[in-house]
């Protein structure tokens, strides 16, 4: 639960931390916007990503599943500022497959809290092979980090990727290939 109240008083605190003035015009309502907005930020840590993967349907013949460009907004956990880009995730389906909407549903949930990209990609991955069990599965994440491109080095468009492999994906570089091409072409 988000404890609003709390929130608030962090936000004011914040704010005359950094030297500003929380009582001038500006400010007045920015602790209860902030309070407010932190159930879609960080609403997500409360829910079970995993809630969405259940509902699963016999698809026999399918090779491979391919869902790309599922975009997401994310909060880094060493700096509280946003990175966002794009998911992508392949797999290789056992018995059972779930509608391509529950895998943005899944990356959202996983989005919406405090995190680092790196282990976003592995909770994907995992999440996907414990409840569908496909014969593999792969995750790329591409993201821009706001506290590499605002500060610092100040690297404009520089973006982190990241990769999960598990089952068939895993040491098979002639099908990891195959996914970053069909990843790569729009
Ligand atoms: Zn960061």
């Amino acid at each position: 639960m988000i404890d609003r109240d709390k929130v608030m008083s962090a936000v004011r605190m914040f704010l005359e931390g950094i030297g500003d003035n929380p009582e001038r015009d500006g400010l007045l309502e920015t602790p209860d916007r902030v309070a407010r907005m932190c159930e879609d930020m960080y609403g997500g840590i409360k829910e079970d990503p995993e809630e969405h993967l259940h509902k699963q349907f016999q698809a026999p013949g399918s090779e491979l599943v391919i869902e790309k460009n599922i975009v997401f907004h994310s909060i880094c956990e060493h700096h509280l500022l946003p990175f966002f880009g794009k998911v992508h995730i392949a797999y290789i389906p056992g018995a059972k497959v779930v509608g391509l909407s529950k895998l943005s549903r899944t990356v959202e949930t996983f989005a919406r809290r405090l995190q680092i990209q790196e282990q976003m990609t592995i909770q994907i991955a995992d999440a996907i092979e414990r409840h569908l069990e496909p014969k593999g599965v792969i995750v790329l994440i591409e993201a821009e980090h706001t506290c590499m491109t605002m500060r610092g080095i100040k690297k404009q468009g520089v973006m982190a990727t990241t990769m999960a492999t598990r089952g068939l994906f895993r040491d098979n570089f002639e099908r990891q290939r195959l996914f970053l091409d069909a990843v790569k072409s729009s």
